[in-house]
């Protein structure tokens, strides 16, 4: 047994009994390894020793409405008076958010369940092969899908190891990942000559719509489009992640803003506010394949799916997001945002180009024009992207300091939190410029695979490098 001595500080006491001190990758941040977190509500939170950020990480996204949502909470709360897991049939949630999944998601016809984003991702990948009766999957150079084997490879790689398989983990058998083909994001021949030579293999095409694991990648409209072409013609199955688009973007996902439908959609993260539920639906013919239709040979299950609490997290937090005018604030606030980092930035002479879609904002540094593909991200100057983030909260700001990670905004955060964050970042930036730039950073600052023993260079842990979320 590992007990701690008394006056042993909460994180010392994580890192005895928990690998790193947490329980995700990408939660142990090198610089920040004493944080411990105590307290959320709104757009803020606090450490243990009282400190209080404005958070812009928003848990890798869920909380759109903001932290501690008072409604999602009441409704969580209520439920819990007349009902807890049972695990047999189904519950009046259950039928009224698949109702309303299929009501709001153009492809979703019928709906399942999960617990998170990897296992919706997952049964989204055996479906597919179980539909088409074919090995290969299609997944994009910075796209994140979650933990799982067939999609645990290129999500951000070293310069020389994009276009060559770059897992992001060791012990996945490599019969696992040949059978994934990994092409550029945007890259239309490289999507056509895929289909061309190995279209009558491929089970699957999985993508995020917008690639919000390294930022912000805006899908060229021609590109989804040849996506759901060429799916079409070869028989195989359109996956689209809406894990973070979903909700957040739009009601109807990135699918409805695009006007493209895939066959399959996953879900995640906004769709409760952070209480965790994931789902996967679409059409009915593919859907019918899982096993909790009778007789069918796609098996699904899952102890906690569908459990009460976070279906009525779930309702509450869609039934905001349609009644209040939650969109209409972040994507106020994000317009905000970029224009004022944008002149932050120029005031400074740094050269940047901040993007982003309606809540989401992410600066690159490396001049313009606004990046289109994973290659052009390579430009960007990791060591300033993470320098002025672990600077901001010494500025009671709050931005992931780990590079080409995105930041959100909520319908808890305000005009005043916005005029906050720009005088932050600037007095956060101007301090990094002042300290030599980026150098003191040079070690832990750029983007690499998670191969134990191999000379990638994603920082000195491979639980802080290479993966998404
Ligand atoms: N897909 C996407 C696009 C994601 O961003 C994530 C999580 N970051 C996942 C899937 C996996 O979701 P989860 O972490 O809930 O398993």
């Amino acid at each position: 047994s590992r007990s701690a001595p008394s006056g042993t500080s909460l994180a010392e006491r994580a890192r005895r009994v928990i690998p790193g001190g947490v329980n995700s990758g990408q939660r142990s941040i090198p610089g920040l390894t004493d944080l411990v977190i105590t307290r959320a509500s709104g757009s803020r939170f606090w450490d243990a020793d009282g400190r209080e950020y404005t958070d812009y990480h928003a848990a890798f996204g869920p909380p759109l409405l903001g932290h501690n949502d008072p409604d999602v909470n009441a409704a969580v709360a209520a439920v819990g008076q007349r009902l807890d897991l049972c695990g047999v049939a189904v519950t009046d949630g259950e039928v009224e958010l698949a109702e309303t999944l299929a009501g709001l998601i153009p492809s979703i016809d019928k709906v399942l369940l999960t617990s998170t984003g990897s296992e919706a991702t997952f049964h989204a990948l055996r479906v597919s092969r179980a539909a088409t009766g074919r090995r290969l999957v299609v997944k994009f150079q910075g796209c994140y899908h979650g933990w799982h084997d067939s999609v645990s490879l290129n999500v951000i790689s070293a310069p020389d190891r994009v276009g060559v398989p770059d897992p992001i983990s060791t012990g996945i058998l490599p019969e696992v990942l040949d059978a994934t083909l990994v092409l550029r994001f945007n890259d239309v021949a490289a999507v056509r000559a895929a289909f061309a030579e190995h279209g009558a293999d491929i089970a699957a095409v999985i993508v995020e719509p917008v690639p919000h694991n390294v930022g912000c990648l805006l899908p060229d409209q021609e590109f989804l489009a040849a996506l759901r072409d060429e799916c079409t013609r070869a028989g195989s199955v359109l996956i689209f992640d809406e894990v973070i688009t979903g909700f957040r973007h739009d009601l109807g996902g990135w699918q409805r803003i695009s006007g493209i439908t895939p066959d399959l959609t996953t879900l995640g993260k906004a769709i409760a506010n952070g209480y965790p539920i994931g789902a996967l639906g679409g059409r009915a013919d593919l859907m019918d394949l899982f096993s909790t239709h009778p007789g069918a040979p796609a098996f699904f299950a899952g102890t906690y799916n569908g459990h009460p609490a976070v279906v009525a997290a779930a309702l509450a937090t869609l039934t905001k997001l349609r009644d209040e005018p939650v969109h209409e604030h972040v994507y106020r606030l994000g317009d905000r945002v970029r224009a004022g980092l944008t002149e932050v930035f120029a005031d400074l002479g740094v050269d940047a180009v901040v993007t982003g879609y309606g809540s989401v904002f992410v600066s690159y540094f490396m001049s313009g024009p606004v990046p289109r593909t994973y290659d052009d991200l390579l430009r960007n100057d990791a060591g300033m992207f993470i320098g002025y983030r672990r600077r901001l909260p010494e500025h009671g700001i709050f931005e992931l300091p780990l590079n080409l990670k995105r930041s959100h905004i909520s319908y808890a955060h305000t005009d005043a939190d916005v005029d906050r964050l720009l005088e932050a970042t600037r007095a956060a930036v101007a301090d990094t410029l002042a300290a030599g730039g980026v150098t003191e950073l040079a070690g832990t600052a750029t983007m690499g695979g998670a191969q134990a023993g191999t000379a990638t260079m994603g920082g000195a842990l491979p639980n802080a490098a290479g993966g998404g979320s």
